[in-house]
């Protein structure tokens, strides 16, 4: 619900109207500010008394568990969420809800996402788009199709310093999902990437 206030005739008018929920998709390889990007909008909704709601999945401890945090250490409270389907729940009565890591969700976070829309509520969901193989990575496909913003960022090559759009892993292991920082990943090129 948002709120209007206007002035006619020395009298002061309130005005509500139900929000139209949207999707809007922050995405990119690591590093190349999602999550800082995420945090501005988020800000910019506190600051006008929007209530928000803000959640990233469990597994996510590498800073702090409840707080979305930048690599360059902005941050913001949050919920860590187990199950996609927990954010229905804590949603009541919020205008926006803020989605850090969306990748790392279970595939059912895109009927959330379509239920909170239709609550009216603004989504702003960040996430990897692919794996440090370049595959798709989690529901991001689905989410990036059914999105009515997106917005695709990108990173300096740590090799070159040419645009990246690619997560590279230094360290061993092949699972799709092993959290890291900059010892264990770098932004990389196309170019870079394939050497
Ligand atoms: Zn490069």
């Amino acid at each position: 619900m948002l709120t209007f206030v206007t002035k006619v005739n020395h009298c002061f008018l309130i005005h509500t109207t139900l929000q139209t929920g949207r999707i809007e998709i922050i995405y990119g390889c690591m590093f190349s500010g999602k999550t800082k990007e995420l945090i501005r909008r988020l800000k910019s909704a506190k600051d006008k008394h929007q209530k928000t709601l803000i959640v990233k999945p469990q597994i996510d401890d590498r800073y702090d568990i409840n707080r979305i945090v930048s690599h360059d250490r902005h941050s913001l409270g949050c919920l860590p969420i187990e199950s996609s389907q927990e954010i229905i729940n804590y949603s009541k009565g919020v205008s926006i809800v803020g989605i850090d890591e969306t990748q790392f969700f279970d595939d059912n976070i895109t009927a959330v996402c379509q239920e909170l829309v239709s609550n009216g509520i603004r989504v702003i969901a960040a996430g990897l788009d692919m794996d440090y193989k370049r595959k798709p990575f989690g529901a991001m496909p689905q989410l990036l199709s059914i999105a009515d913003q997106v917005t695709k960022l990108s990173a300096n090559c740590h090799s070159c310093g040419q645009p990246a759009n690619y997560t590279y892993r230094l360290a061993d292991g092949d699972q799709q999902i092993m959290l890291g920082e900059k010892k264990e990943y770098e932004a990389r090129c196309k170019n870079c990437y394939e050497k």
